[in-house]
C-alpha cells in the first residue's frame, strides 16, 4: 500500500448535457490532478454503463436512455501511460427505485451533477496492463 496526503479539493457542479465521464476527465486534466478520489451525486438524462466479462475479457455496455437518480458515484484518478485516467463507478436509480449500476461509461449525460474532486498527494499510481484479468490495474 502507498501513503498519501491530502491535496487540493475541487467541488462543483457540471452542466446540463455534459458527458459526466469525459467532463470530469476534463477537470482532471486542466487541473493536473495525477492520483485522487472522485464522488458525484446528481441525476442523468440517459446512460452508457460497463459490465466486465471475466470470461470473455471484455466490457459489454448497456444503455439507459431514461432519466436516472445518481444513487453514488465514485472512482478514482491514476496514471495510464503517464496520463491522468478516470476510473468510475455508478449506481442509478429509476422512478419506482430499481437500481442499475456498473462501470461508468462515455455517453452518460449529466442532468444535474455535483461533483467532488479530492487531490491526493504521494507517490504516483500507475495502472499497467495484468495479464491474467486483461485489465490495466495498479
Ligand atoms: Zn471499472
Amino acid at each position: 500500500m502507498n501513503i498519501y496526503q491530502q491535496g487540493r479539493i475541487f467541488m462543483g457542479r457540471l452542466e446540463k448535457d455534459e458527458d459526466l465521464y469525459q467532463q470530469i476527465t476534463k477537470i482532471v486534466r486542466e487541473n493536473e490532478i495525477e492520483t485522487g478520489i472522485v464522488k458525484v451525486i446528481g441525476a442523468v438524462q440517459k446512460a452508457n454503463i460497463g459490465y466486465y466479462r471475466q470470461d470473455e475479457k471484455e466490457y459489454i455496455y448497456q444503455q439507459f436512455n431514461q432519466p436516472l437518480e445518481i444513487v453514488s458515484c465514485i472512482g478514482n484518478v491514476s496514471l495510464l501511460e503517464e496520463n491522468p485516467m478516470v476510473h468510475a463507478h455508478i449506481a442509478l436509480a429509476a422512478k419506482d427505485g430499481t437500481t442499475y449500476g456498473g462501470h461508468l461509461g462515455e455517453g452518460t449525460i449529466v442532468f444535474a451533477a455535483e461533483v467532488y474532486i479530492q487531490e491526493v498527494k504521494g507517490d504516483k499510481l500507475r495502472r499497467k496492463f495484468d495479464s491474467e484479468t486483461e485489465l490495466t490495474l495498479w
